[in-house]
């Protein structure tokens, strides 16, 4: 699949300087790692977006949604793909007009190209809990919705009222709760849909910004002991997604005796077993490598195949 001259000059008559060819997934994804994109396209509102899409499927083109790229593996040679990111111009958060009888009950909207500490932030500002599941986690609304990200204290299913969609042939539409499959790290029945925004459900019970303040630090807090550093390179968080039966993925790695373990650049985190670091210089092959190292270990002693939770694209 290649961008001919024709498809070129439509997509910059289209986007002007908000499009980019050949773009090195390494910048846009937190593992740093991953050859260029086709394109790199940064729509500025719906309208622009829905031009970009519904002419892409016309083209024939084939395109993917990114967020921050949080849970993403980019191949080294690339995505033959239009990579399409929504934080430039859908990403507003607001109240929402949806109402509810329950009392202290209110709603926030945000579009898909929020990122979740600013949502987390706006709820806090204003008094308002329920996301507390969230805080922590990078990326934005349509990737969390996506992957219904989450963490002990629970995931995005649990504080998502409604979610907005644009589906492949131009509808819109915008399931309830009730309506959507979320699964462990999942949103089944949506595949080829991209998430616009999502309604979250929050409560006002009385607790002041500055409580809510320091019952966050303690949930970072307790967030930067369990997991790596910064310091220690790049990542995507949890590698492998958790078994449905025994113990976390992180503990089989970690029994197993590999933690700690470099292929090139490399590393499973010393700190957090179920976390692959680039150290700096890793490539995608040295991180597809230990992944495959790590599944081989773990199966020979336990007899479990680790299914990735980031997921792998590209060439
Ligand atoms: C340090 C670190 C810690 C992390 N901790 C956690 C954690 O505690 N819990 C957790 O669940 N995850 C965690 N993650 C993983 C990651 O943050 C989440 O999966 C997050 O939801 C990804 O968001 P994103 O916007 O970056 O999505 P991306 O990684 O860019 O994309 C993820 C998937 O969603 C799709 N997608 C993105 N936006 C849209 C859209 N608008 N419409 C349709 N599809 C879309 C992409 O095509 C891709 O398939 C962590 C990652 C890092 C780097």
């Amino acid at each position: 699949m290649r961008i001919d001259d024709d498809d070129r000059k439509w997509l910059v008559d289209l986007l002007g300087e908000s499009i980019h060819f050949d773009a090195p997934m390494a910048r846009h994804t937190r593992f740093r790692v991953g050859g260029p994109a086709m394109a790199f396209a940064r729509p500025c509102d719906l309208a622009a977006l829905k031009r970009l899409t519904a002419g892409l499927w016309d083209r024939r083109l084939p395109y993917r949604i990114v967020g921050e790229g949080a849970n993403l593996l980019v191949r080294d040679k690339g995505l033959r793909k239009i990579v399409i990111v929504l934080t430039n111009g859908l990403n507003a958060i607001r109240y929402s007009h949806e109402t509810t009888d329950r009392p202290n009950a209110v709603a926030i909207e945000a579009m898909a190209g929020a990122r979740l500490p600013a949502l987390c932030r706006y709820a806090r500002k204003d008094g308002l809990s329920g996301l507390e599941m969230l805080l922590g986690i990078p990326g934005t609304v349509g990737g969390a919705v996506r992957m219904n990200a989450g963490t002990a204290l629970g995931e995005v299913g649990d504080a998502l009222r409604s979610a907005t969609f644009l589906l492949p042939d131009g509808r819109m539409e915008t399931p309830s709760r009730a309506e959507l499959d979320f699964r462990y790290r999942s949103l089944r029945g949506k595949e080829g849909a991209i998430v616009l925004g999502a309604v979250f459900g929050l409560q006002r019970n009385g607790a002041s910004p500055d409580q809510l303040k320091a019952r966050e630090q303690e949930i970072l807090a307790a967030r930067r002991k369990s997991q790596p550093h910064p310091a220690d390179g790049h990542s995507a968080g949890c590698f492998f997604k958790n078994p449905p039966d025994g113990p976390p993925a992180g503990a089989l790695i970690d029994r197993a005796g590999l933690k700690g373990i470099r292929i090139g650049g490399a590393m499973v985190s010393p700190r957090h077993a179920n976390f692959i670091i680039n150290t700096g210089r890793a490539a995608a092959s040295d991180i597809l490598a230990l992944k495959e190292r790590i599944q081989e270990t773990v199966s020979r002693r336990f007899g479990i195949w680790l299914s990735p939770e980031v997921e792998i694209v590209g060439e």
